[in-house]
């Protein structure tokens, strides 16, 4: 059952949305560790640029959609494609360029080096095809395929689960952090009733992977062909990220099986469909988009390092010395597990020992298991060590950025869009699920939705908690705000809200 359309002129909201390619070859694959899990010869499935365009008598707002894992500064999209699309489609259309979001899925798949300008045809082919649209706003319920990767350790310290380095032992971990099952729902239908496009928000890293490790656009993208083959009729679907700076694939460290995104994709499509039966369309849709800019804080992390580089030197200089190396150190571990109270022969020659009053056996084990223990401990400690190098590195690449742009801050782009009862608050930066579910919780309107790495790409911008553990886990190195960041953000977020 749906409402009858509106009639009046001054609230009759234009929909027009348009899909283009942008899967990248080999030869577009450029060589940086982002894309180190992909072969870009074989194309396991397409990545797309897609572009809705809004329109009411008052107000005309694009939101574009990118199989990308960012739209600057990391992958292979340049820094200056935002500003291009932007300039291009304020000559060519008098589109506003602050009327434009542009928001990457963040899957780490290869786009085509010319995706700026299909982003403007997949525009244009929008913008041509513009029809009356009723709204309709919802949510849907998924928890199945994500986990929190911030691991709260018993030390007080959290670690993360990256495929970059390994995990602390299993009972150093003490609790994990939350997921968001929601999802964030705009439909918009024609008036003949004929889905146009539906609006998703989620929060999870698309990069899981697909068996054959060939070029996709990962769990978003599966879960966008099965809404759009149940849809029917042309009508498209757009991911929108979500906050999932902190939020992975399920099962992202399996080694037992290869990595698939593509049931993970299913069970968010499907469950995006489950959703979309019970969202009526019929609101009147009113349009407006709130752009400011916010000036944030950047960390001088030069104490961090100096800090760090001493607990790199300390824990060398904590190695152990061991007679072990690789190839003694395997089978003895597994004799000494296997059975614990005879590792190095039978049964029967320890109680032959025994029964004429020798220990040689039970002393050369006393021994071997004191090696075994040492080779263990440093085996930790290199593991440590990788951990703490790869996210030094990290902080270091961030304060050589700040030192060259020597301003001691950042712009980012905050916007607010409401399109009906769909509240859509957007960000540059890589936000974690805890923020999104704050600012979710705190807003005035009741469908409020938040996008991160949106209109620019800030790296990851945990909250002031998280960064208390700088330099322990990837979210909180590879960043380059200050912790006084998220007061300044959210107060901004909460000012525009209430102007909505
Ligand atoms: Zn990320």
């Amino acid at each position: 059952m749906s409402m009858a359309p509106t009639t009046d002129p001054k609230i009759q909201l234009l929909a027009g949305v348009a899909a283009v390619d942008i899967t990248g070859t080999a030869t577009e694959q450029i060589a940086d560790p982002l894309y180190a899990a992909i072969d870009a010869e074989i194309t396991n499935d397409r990545l797309c640029v897609k572009a809705l365009v809004l329109r009411d008598e008052i107000t005309s707002v694009v939101v574009i959609t990118v199989d990308a894992v960012a739209i600057a500064e990391i992958g292979s999209i340049s820094n200056d494609y935002l500003t291009n699309v932007r300039a291009q489609l304020h000559e060519e259309l008098s589109i506003e360029p602050t009327q434009i979001l542009i928001n990457a899925s963040h899957c780490h798949g290869v786009v085509c080096a010319d995706v700026e300008q299909r982003t403007v045809q997949a525009v244009r082919q929008a913008w041509q095809s513009l029809v009356p649209v009723r709204v309709g706003v919802g949510v849907g319920h998924e928890d199945r395929i994500m986990e929190n990767r911030r691991l709260r350790l018993e030390s007080g310290r959290v670690a993360d689960v990256r495929r970059a380095y390994s995990l602390p032992p299993d009972d150093e971990i003490e609790s994990v952090g939350p997921v968001d099952p929601e999802i964030g729902i705009l439909r918009l239908d024609r008036e003949d009733d004929r889905t146009l496009a539906v609006v998703y928000n989620f929060a999870c890293h698309p990069i899981q992977g697909v068996p054959g490790g060939g070029n996709t656009a990962d769990l978003s993208g599966f879960a966008t062909r099965v809404i759009e083959e149940n849809l029917g009729d042309g009508g498209l679907a757009l991911f929108l990220q979500g906050c999932g700076a902190d939020i992975n694939p399920i099962r992202y460290r399996d080694i037992d099986s290869p990595p698939d995104a593509e049931p993970l994709g299913h069970r968010l499509g499907l469950s995006t469909l489950r959703a979309l039966k019970s969202i009526r369309s019929g609101q009147e849709g009113h349009l407006r988009l709130i752009h400011e800019t916010v000036r944030l804080p950047r960390a001088d992390l030069a104490p961090r390092i100096a800090s760090m580089e001493a607990e790199q030197t300390r824990l060398l200089a904590s190695l152990k010395q061991t007679m072990l190396n690789l190839k003694s150190f395997v089978p003895l571990l597994i004799k000494h597990r296997l059975s614990p109270d005879y590792p190095a022969y039978d049964s029967h020659r320890y109680l032959h020992e025994r029964a004429v009053g020798r220990d040689h056996l039970r002393r050369l084990d006393a021994t071997n298991n004191r090696h075994l223990d040492d080779y263990i401990d440093n085996v930790h400690t290199m593991e440590e060590l990788t951990r703490l190098q790869v996210n030094l590195d990290l902080l270091r690449k961030h304060q050589a950025r700040r030192t060259a742009d020597g301003t001691g801050w950042i712009d980012a782009e905050v916007a607010c869009l409401r399109v009906g009862d769909f509240v859509l608050v957007t960000f540059p930066g890589e936000l974690p699920v805890e923020m999104g579910l704050r600012i979710k919780q705190a807003s005035p309107h009741h469908h409020t939705f938040v996008a991160g790495v949106t209109n620019g790409y800030l790296y990851y911008t945990p909250t002031a908690e998280q960064l208390e553990n700088r330099g322990g886990a990837q979210e909180d190195s590879d960043c380059l705000v200050d912790p006084s960041w998220q007061k300044q953000f959210e107060a901004k977020v909460e000012q525009i809200l209430k102007r909505l």
